[in-house]
């Protein structure tokens, strides 16, 4: 690449929201860079391990197979996407991005779906038992539970999906939270609690993992006590936080660092837009990522 670029229109992130973006960029004629950090494209889409059955015009059986019914379209249109390419920091006056690896890109207009990552407890052996106990999903890993005593710390619906779906291999499941209040929606605190394996503890965190070279037990604080808990399988879905540190102290954003968007998907900088999950506390669906990547493009393309 070289030192600085120039483009109409710079699409940060290749999930859903920037996928959609550049589709609708390349049908108004704009031209485009598509800059993803990973090292493939589709965002959240790759760690989804669910059936998808809720995106208007198809049924997927997981992530990965909408994230390739998405890049059939991409590669049709010849959209080439700037792979391990971080975008590090944008700035307004005059606009430009900058990418991690020195470049610089000079766009006339900025599309950020940054979407969002998990929160992770700050807890000294998480990096250890990663994959030694600590699973990334229920649906993906329930074998590694199997015979096993789990636990799931969370109190939304993906804390209880997974403890219920962990029931169905584990011995026996925890499910941690650290209030007595659930965001989780009542079919699944229902099923949770009707499920004679699960165990539901709540107002307590997490303040240690201990074991040898896997993990063997979670202690656990709250209510001014401590209890150990001998457990071998173990997953974290407290929540996510949006990937917005790129514009932080730029575009205005809520307190939790959702980007402040108007219904154009534009923020309150001319040229910057923000689309998708990062932008969309309410409704981080990926119908709403691609048709808020829609809305910006033909916002852009107005503007321009
Ligand atoms: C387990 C799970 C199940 C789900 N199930 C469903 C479902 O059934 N139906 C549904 O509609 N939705 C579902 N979702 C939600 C859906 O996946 C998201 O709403 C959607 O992926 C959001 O798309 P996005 O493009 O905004 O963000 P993301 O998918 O998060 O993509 C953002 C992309 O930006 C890249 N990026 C971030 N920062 C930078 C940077 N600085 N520079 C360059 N690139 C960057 C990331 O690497 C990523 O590829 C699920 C999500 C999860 C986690």
């Amino acid at each position: 690449m070289k030192d600085t670029l120039r483009t109409d229109v710079a699409i940060i992130g290749a999930g859903p929201a920037g996928l959609s973006a550049a589709l609708w960029c390349d049908e108004l004629g704009l031209d485009r860079l598509i800059l993803e950090a990973g090292r493939e494209p589709g965002g959240q889409l790759l760690w989804t391990h669910n059936v998808i059955d809720n995106y208007l015009g198809f049924k997927a059986a997981n992530g990965r197979e909408a994230r390739d019914r998405f890049l059939v379209q991409i590669e049709e249109r010849g959209l080439h996407i700037l792979l391990e390419n971080v975008a590090d920091s944008v700035t307004s006056d005059p606009l430009r991005v900058r990418l991690r690896k020195g470049e610089t890109i000079q766009p006339r207009a900025v599309i950020i779906a940054t979407g969002v990552r998990r929160n992770e407890p700050e807890l000294q052996n998480l990096k250890t038992f990663r994959g030694r106990g600590i699973l990334e999903s229920g649906k993906r890993d329930k074998e590694l539970a199997a015979g096993k005593t789990a636990m799931v710390v969370g109190g939304g619906d993906a804390a209880f999906e997974n403890a219920l779906i962990l029931a169905g291999t584990a011995d026996k499941v925890y499910l941690v939270h650290r209030s007595e209040e659930f965001r989780a929606r009542p079919e699944f605190t229902d099923a949770v609690r009707e499920n004679g394996k699960i165990e539901i503890i709540t107002n307590s965190e997490v303040a240690r993992l201990d074991g040898s070279d896997r993990l063997e037990s979670v202690t656990l604080t709250g209510e001014g006590s401590e209890r150990s808990l001998s457990v071998g399988a173990l997953i974290f879905r407290i929540g996510v936080r949006p990937n917005s540190e790129l514009v932080g102290g730029l575009v205005a954003t809520d307190s939790r660092g959702y980007i402040n968007i108007n219904s154009n998907c534009r923020t309150d900088v001319e040229g910057i837009y923000a689309v998708g999950d990062v932008a969309n506390p309410v409704s981080p669906t990926i119908s709403s990522a691609a048709g808020m990547g829609a809305t910006a493009a033909k916002a852009v393309f107005s503007w321009i």
